[in-house]
């Protein structure tokens, strides 16, 4: 496998597409985003001017979208990918969407003749650029294993969860104890510092001490008590509010299907859909602690 097109090449995509890029594939990247596409050739990329173009001649692609509109219009739309790629082509979609999507542009990828697998990541932007991500990935081993000297260039940790579908089961359940997580760290630091600690020495208090996790650990949303996190960016670039809001909005959905009370998980959905109606959308999640700090301030 040497040619290699990358489709979405935002916050994740970018860096994943480059370590692929290091690693020797032949790769050409597309993005519907002029500035995107940007960001990508002035790091070194080769940029086409359409899907179709990028997906030329590739042995793989691999696509890193927002959400499942998205990746359902790409593959199964009248005249897109599985319309217009050749059969041999393996497909890879790390997107983070709904199960039921995930499911249904796979089934409909294998009765056209594809190999496919959903793959979605956890790891932030960092674990992009390190290569570190995990991997979650859901679709035939045998599927999984032609994939895993491509994933293996972007990731440390790669799961089988088992059928099509089952990486984004994973990732749903991963993200909805992230947030809260993230949230209930933004309560202790601010809880914290309202009494007179320093956030800093607490974080470091509660990294060694039962409450440690990592959102605190690699991911603290208290500017500056971590470099190159996005809460010491003014909370820009990272894993946005909306696109957290949507996995939980997944989450939710996945519960009410089994009739699954996630009580935690609809309080974390309301936050988040919440701090993005207050015009926080495209802010890193870590962002949250504003919201917290608004009201009890
Ligand atoms: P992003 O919005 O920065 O990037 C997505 C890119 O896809 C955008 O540049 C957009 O223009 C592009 N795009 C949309 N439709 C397209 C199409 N048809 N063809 C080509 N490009 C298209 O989002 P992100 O933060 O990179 O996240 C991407 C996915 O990864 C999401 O599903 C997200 O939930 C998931 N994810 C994000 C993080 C994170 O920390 N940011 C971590 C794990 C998983």
């Amino acid at each position: 496998m040497k040619k290699i097109a990358f489709l979405g090449v935002g916050n994740m995509g970018n860096p994943m597409a480059q370590n692929l890029h290091k690693a020797g594939f032949d790769l050409t990247v597309f993005d519907v985003s002029t500035k995107a596409l940007e960001v990508a050739t002035a790091a070194g990329l080769k940029a086409a001017k359409s899907a179709s173009e990028a997906t030329n001649g590739v042995d793989a692609i691999v696509s890193m979208l927002p959400a499942s509109r998205f990746v359902e219009d790409l593959y199964l739309s009248e005249g897109g990918l599985l319309d217009v790629t050749p059969k041999n082509t393996l497909l890879i979609d790390c997107s983070t969407i709904a199960p039921k999507s995930a499911q249904n542009v796979i089934e409909k990828a294998l009765a056209k003749g594809f190999e496919m697998i959903d793959a979605p990541v956890s790891g932030g932007t960092a674990g992009a650029a390190a290569g570190t991500l995990t991997f979650m990935v859901g679709g035939e081993e045998s599927t999984l294993e032609k994939a895993r000297p491509l994933l293996e260039k972007m990731g440390k940790n790669i799961f089988h969860a088992g059928k099509a579908g089952a990486g984004q089961v994973a990732k749903v359940c991963n993200n909805m104890l992230l947030a809260i997580h993230m949230i209930g760290s933004c309560e202790a630091l601010e809880l914290g510092s309202q009494n007179g600690m320093d956030p800093k020495v607490l974080s470091e208090i509660l990294m060694q001490s039962s409450g440690r996790n990592w959102s605190l650990e690699v991911y603290n949303p208290w500017p500056g008590v971590q470099e190159n996190v996005p809460s010491s960016k003014e909370y820009q670039g990272g894993f946005a509010v909306d696109l957290m809001a949507k996995d939980l909005g997944l989450a939710m959905e996945a519960g009410l299907e089994k009739n699954v009370s996630t009580p935690l998980g609809a309080t974390a959905r309301n936050l988040y859909r919440i701090h993005s109606q207050n015009g926080n959308g495209r802010l890193d999640f870590s962002s949250v602690l504003k919201m917290l700090q608004e009201s009890s301030r």
